[in-house]
């Protein structure tokens, strides 16, 4: 039983924590398109991606996607976001995982010939969300320079957000950023023998 005077003392405790926490949103009073990037050893970093992607669609907003490194899977999400139309752009770029295409010049070509799709898009004044899936894999490998695909982001227009995927984020791009979220691997069912669930993985 909660007697009055505990009812009582808990309100005034979340009326007092109320307004602390009122008083802190009130100074966050500065808007701006954000850099995104979510890195770490854990699952969850396209999908967390592409989660944004279908908020920001939902409010009827446009959406552009870059894949930089394929994998062997079709996603999910790309047939799902064909239900949005010409509201989301998709480019796959990728031309594989590294180690399957033991090429390196048909490597850099590829992550080229994406950076270039995300220069088109990030001109687009329609497009409110940028998704660059795998971009960190293909700054890790040098398949494009960190400095440049950085200065090009910090050039962006300023109500543009942008999310970058991937394991091992540069720190060049993580210090430019305004969000870094590190996925961390507390346990990963592949490593109990199970293979990528449809759905799940792919
Ligand atoms: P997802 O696309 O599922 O959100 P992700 O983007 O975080 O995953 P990637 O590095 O792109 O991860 O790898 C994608 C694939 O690798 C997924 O099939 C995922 O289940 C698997 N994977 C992710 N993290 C781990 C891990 N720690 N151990 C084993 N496999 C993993
Ligand atoms: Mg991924």
């Amino acid at each position: 039983m909660i007697d009055d005077s505990e009812a009582e003392r808990h309100r005034a405790k979340m009326a007092k924590r109320k307004a602390v926490q009122d008083a802190e949103v009130a100074q966050k009073t500065i808007e701006k398109g954000l850099l995104i990037v979510n890195t770490g050893p854990g699952k969850g970093k396209t999908t967390a991606a592409f989660g944004l992607a279908l908020r920001m669609l939902g409010y009827g907003r446009r959406v552009g996607v870059v894949q930089f490194i394929k994998g062997k899977w079709h996603t999910g999400e790309k047939d799902a976001f064909k239900a949005f139309g010409d509201q989301l752009i998709w480019y796959s770029m990728g031309e594989g995982f590294t180690w399957e295409t033991q090429d390196l010049k048909r490597d850099v070509a590829a992550a080229e010939a994406a950076w270039m799709k995300v220069e088109e898009l990030i001109a687009d004044p329609s497009i409110s969300l940028l998704v660059l899936d795998e971009l960190n894999i293909a700054l890790r490998y040098d398949y494009l320079d960190v400095d440049r695909v950085v200065a090009a982001l910090k050039e962006r227009r300023e109500d543009l957000h942008v999310v970058v995927t991937g394991r091992n984020a540069k720190p060049t791009l993580t210090e430019a950023a305004d969000l870094v979220t590190e996925m961390g691997a507390t346990k990963h069912h592949f490593s109990a023998g199970v293979k990528a669930q449809q759905g799940i993985e792919f």
